[in-house]
């Protein structure tokens, strides 16, 4: 991760947290902070990710998994766009991997993370054309509205500036199912828009 300004310093603070350690290490995972940050000012679109996955904790880029390779055709890009710095910032809740519980189910991304980088990182970047907020945790923190599926079905309210999504996760595979009108309404209206703002970027 590089850039110019104040984003770099920023940047390179984040990378050094270790404000979880304990936390982490308590975990079934029993892992340390990996955190992944990949932003850059001058970036006209934003994606608030929920947190690191495991996966993205071993490559340490953001969305390097399944979950990527659905957000990116909901978006309607390709991975070279998606990790175009210029273009794109992702600033996910937590910048690091929470974790597995004893049953083996993600941790929640810890409220400490956004508590202590948030506003400083969304006040050295943007302002964004776009932003799209990926999931629950970015939903309620941005918009605070608590019911995802109230928030994505209300999307004529927030865009084109805001796009409240789902998690493209296989885990709302079923979400997605329940709620065919946001395949046939929503993403095309989040492409056109990803298109337009990209575009503008060039
Ligand atoms: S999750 Fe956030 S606050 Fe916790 S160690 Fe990682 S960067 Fe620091």
């Amino acid at each position: 991760m590089n850039g110019t300004g104040k984003a770099p310093d920023l940047a390179r603070e984040i990378e050094g947290c270790r404000l979880c350690a304990a936390r982490f290490a308590a975990t079934a995972s029993a892992h340390t902070p990996r955190p992944v940050v990949w932003f850059r000012p001058g970036a006209r679109l934003l994606i608030v990710g929920q947190a690191p996955g495991a996966r993205v904790h071993q490559s340490g880029r953001p969305f390097t998994d399944p979950s990527g390779v659905r957000l990116r055709d909901w978006m309607g890009i390709d991975a070279d766009t998606f990790y175009d710095l210029d273009r794109i910032a992702i600033v996910p809740m937590a910048f690091c991997f929470p974790g597995y519980d004893a049953k083996g189910a993600d941790l929640p991304p810890p409220k400490l993370c956004a508590e202590t980088w948030r506003a400083r990182v969304l006040a050295a970047l943007g302002p964004f054309e776009t932003t799209l907020l990926v999931g629950g945790a970015a939903i309620r923190w941005h918009l605070g509205e608590r019911g995802l599926t109230q928030a994505v079905a209300g999307w004529k309210t927030h865009a084109p500036r805001v796009f409240p999504l789902p998690h493209p996760s296989w885990r709302n595979t079923g979400w997605l199912k329940r709620n065919p009108w946001f395949a046939a309404e929503v993403l095309p209206a989040l492409r056109a828009r990803v298109k337009e703002v990209l575009d503008d970027a060039l």
